[in-house]
């Protein structure tokens, strides 16, 4: 008998009971916005952002509308200005070069490795060959670079660093939390990402000026005493005249429904990588497949799984896709040539130029990405991995007879 999987790689849980009991006291006494406070109230927003600085140990945390608008926000308050470079890795998805455009910036691309991490040589020469001073580092899918070298590299040649942790909300490096090496940090509360609360965003950073920026970006009117989580007022007379109110806040209503995710969050990396290492063990070994080797300083969230499949052309890859689908399970494959749904590629993102990318093309064209949602059992999980091992076995075993 043919095994089918029947779940729904796009379904999350749902949003606990606790929370949508806070969210719901919101909405019965009404203030929403977080600047809309009884006296002697302190902001849901403003409890989240106390509370999400405690959980990365940074000195500063902003809750902000969107992880785009966190990432736009750091890059700006740290200095960026139109017209400047910024470096960032070619594989990563489409809010991450936004980001940069939406500030008059220029992205500049640098090749990304087999282990689907920035490659640092390729970094180093880009260094050189731009002149960019700013690295807006995404670790796409939950792919950390040896964060030492990074930081040791950027550090010499005065290349200050943004994180996008996106998919990283949660992971570390040699148990530094992943979004504290560099100069700021920013994560996504988007529905597909480690925290749901429809949309949202965070940034953290220990530099006062750029938190300071920051918060008057995202719109606090001259409110920012507000925010336990900023620094002291006097930062802000410094910069309060020079920036533009940008506004991107977070409100009372997400923040109530991602205080108790944040109190579950470890629980919810520890059950992701119950899921992450049951498929991951499940297709190690299968002929012609890669599975992707995690450093041993790295601590994972393994909310989606990517393997690769090195060295196939691009019919076999997509006949593996469209088997694979046609048993429930799905694929994403970064090798399309046209952008589908939230997979695209580099060479569409065409409002900046950039060089092309041979190292990044080679590994994005075997390059497979799958979702793991927390609906998702173990048993699933496995019925998952034994479904894509036959499939890619019945390809590659066609392949090597046609050689
Ligand atoms: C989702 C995502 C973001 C930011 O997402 P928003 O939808 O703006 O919250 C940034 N980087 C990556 C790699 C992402 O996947």
């Amino acid at each position: 008998m043919t095994e089918v999987f029947k779940g729904s790689f796009t379904q999350q849980e749902p949003i606990p009971e606790d929370a949508i009991e806070a969210a719901v006291a919101v909405m019965r006494h009404g203030r929403l916005h977080r600047y809309n406070v009884s006296p002697g109230e302190i902001a849901e927003t403003a409890l989240l952002e106390r509370e999400f600085a405690e959980f990365t140990g940074a000195r500063y945390c902003l809750a902000v509308a969107s992880g785009g608008y966190a990432m736009a926000t750091a890059l700006r308050a740290s200095g960026v200005r139109p017209g400047d470079k910024v470096l960032s890795n070619a594989f990563t998805l489409a809010p991450v070069p936004g980001a940069i455009a939406s500030i008059g910036a220029v992205p500049v691309l640098v090749e990304v490795t087999e282990a689907l991490v920035i490659d640092i040589a390729d970094l180093e020469r880009k260094i050189r060959s731009s002149g960019g001073k700013v690295l807006l580092l995404s670790h796409m899918r939950g792919h950390i670079c040896d964060m030492d070298r990074l930081m040791a590299l950027c550090d010499a040649a005065g290349v200050k660093v943004i994180e996008d942790c996106a998919h990283t909300m949660g992971a570390a490096w040699n148990g530094v939390a992943s979004g504290r090496s560099g100069l700021a940090g920013c994560y996504s509360t988007q529905t597909y990402k480690h925290m749901n609360s429809g949309e949202g965003g965070f940034l953290v950073t220990d530099d006062p000026d750029l938190a300071a920026r920051a918060v008057i970006l995202s719109g606090s009117y001259m409110l920012y005493s507000a925010h336990p989580a900023a620094p002291g007022l006097e930062v802000f007379e410094r910069v309060k005249y020079e920036t533009p109110n940008v506004s991107g806040r977070m409100d009372n209503l997400r923040a109530a429904i991602l205080r108790p995710q944040l109190r579950r969050l470890p629980e919810q990396v520890a059950a992701w990588n119950a899921r992450y290492r049951a498929v991951e063990g499940g297709l190690r070994g299968t002929p012609g497949l890669q599975t992707i080797d995690r450093p041993e300083a790295e601590s994972i969230v393994g909310s989606s799984i990517q393997f690769l499949l090195p060295g196939w052309d691009a019919g076999r890859v997509q006949e593996v896709v469209a088997r694979c689908r046609a048993r429930g399970v799905e694929l994403k494959w970064f090798g399309a040539a046209e952008p589908v749904a939230f997979t695209s590629k580099y060479d569409s993102w065409r409002y900046f130029e950039s060089a092309p990318m041979p190292q990044t093309d080679r590994v994005m064209a075997g390059l497979l990405d799958m979702r793991l949602p927390l609906t998702f059992s173990i048993a699933d999980c496995e019925l998952i991995s034994r479904i894509i091992r036959a499939e890619v076995g019945a390809v590659f075993q066609s392949r090597k007879a046609a050689e």
